[in-house]
């Protein structure tokens, strides 16, 4: 017999289990080609790899410093300065985490109290919702509207109130490709700073990039120095998704809660692959144009096979992943046509809804992955030329 106590709190109760990851399950169970969770089939860099042997090699195994091994701390601090001019103190700005998942939870965590209000922008990287859950705060949310994904200011505006405290900044970003520009965060700055707003950005897409695109900090905007929690990850420029070795930058106020709530939680990120890190952020700026080009050409692919199955979609201007929209062939609800793409057709995607926090406004939509090898994608272009047109 089960008591009353016997389950989970009321906050785990309070939002799903990620559709995101239980796709990837459901592509497992079905064989399906998984263009549903965002992570690389193809290798990581040598150079970086080897790396990560040298150091399990060299018995560096034990638990490193709570905050970061010094070596990647130093390297984040070298990166940050390079590509981005920005001023980045290893020893005081800096906390290495479990992967950008880490870093922002203990970055939301570690910086807001319950009652706060945060505003997320809509369509959001699932994640966000949760986090600020958990830490007792509540989500107002802004719409990035097609067919560019911009916002209206004058509701961007009405979202900030007196008890607004945090903003999360997703760029590029995930799910859309929207890069966002430097007069769009010109305004978020104005605004944080006005209402002495703290800004999560989550940065993990930096290097990837479209048609001259450049990635542009927040931090690097004036008055967003001191109020921004800036984090990424080696996960997708180096495609290491599974390493868990991400980071928060912040000014030392905030970073102070921040690796109290990381030191808690995890106590680490892997020691050695910290070290591995180290090595991919000094990797040269070929490494980056190199994979600027190759996704391109696998963004072409996805385009070109979406297409000419029948889905309709736009090129995004950066990260890995595009929205298309799927009405000309079914009028099945995301969920289930998600689904079925995946048992039926044997190509695994994320329901548009997951993205939104109304699920309507994901209905025709469902999001592809296209960080794939060229073969994977040309693979799952013929599965869907044979079998979509039949899910009605
Ligand atoms: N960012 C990835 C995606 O959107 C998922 C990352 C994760 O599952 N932690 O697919």
């Amino acid at each position: 017999m089960c008591g009353m106590s016997v389950r989970p709190s009321a906050r785990a109760s309070s939002f799903t289990e990620s559709v995101i990851r239980e796709m990837t399950r459901l592509a497992m169970e079905h064989g399906a080609i998984n263009l549903a969770q965002g992570f690389p089939d193809f290798p990581a860099p040598e150079e970086v790899k080897r790396a990560a042997r040298e150091a399990v090699a060299a018995d560096l195994n034990q638990y490193p410093i709570t905050w970061g091994e010094p070596e990647l701390r130093e390297a984040i601090a070298a990166a940050y300065r390079r590509s981005y001019g920005m001023a980045v103190d290893p020893e005081r700005n800096v906390c290495v985490t479990c992967g950008s998942t880490e870093a922002m939870i203990s970055s939301i965590l570690g910086v807001l109290d319950p009652g706060d209000e945060v505003v997320l922008f809509e369509p959001f990287y699932e994640n966000y919702g949760p986090d600020v859950i958990l830490a007792g705060a509540t989500p107002r949310y802004v719409a990035l509207r097609e067919p560019d994904w911009t916002f209206d200011e004058a509701e961007l505006r009405a979202a900030f109130s007196d008890r607004t405290r945090g903003i999360v900044i997703n760029t590029p970003n995930n799910p859309t490709g929207k890069v966002f520009s430097r007069g769009e965060l010109e305004l978020v700055a104005e605004l944080c700073v006005r209402h002495d707003v703290v800004a999560f950005t989550d940065e993990i897409y930096e290097h990837i990039t479209y048609d001259g695109a450049r990635h542009v900090p927040l931090a690097t905007i004036p008055g967003m120095e001191d109020r921004t929690v800036t984090i990424s990850a080696l996960s997708k420029t180096y495609a290491v998704t599974g390493w868990r070795v991400g980071w928060a930058i912040a000014p030392e106020p905030l970073m102070r809660g921040i690796r109290t709530v990381h030191d808690f939680l995890t106590a680490g990120a892997p020691t050695p692959l910290q070290h591995a890190g180290a090595a991919a952020l000094a990797l040269p700026e070929t490494y980056y144009e190199e994979i600027r080009r190759e996704y391109a050409e696998r963004r072409g692919t996805m385009l070109r096979i979406l297409a000419e199955t029948g889905f309709e979609a736009r090129p995004p201007a950066g990260a890995y992943y595009v929205m298309a929209g799927f009405r000309g062939l079914s009028e099945l609800d995301d969920v289930t046509f998600a689904e079925r793409l995946t048992a039926e057709v044997g190509v695994a995607v994320v329901p548009g809804s997951s993205f939104y926090s109304r699920p309507e406004l994901g209905r025709g939509v469902v999001r592809f992955s296209f960080c794939k090898r060229l073969e994977t994608l040309e693979e799952a272009g013929r599965r869907l030329r044979k079998l979509a047109g039949e899910l009605r």
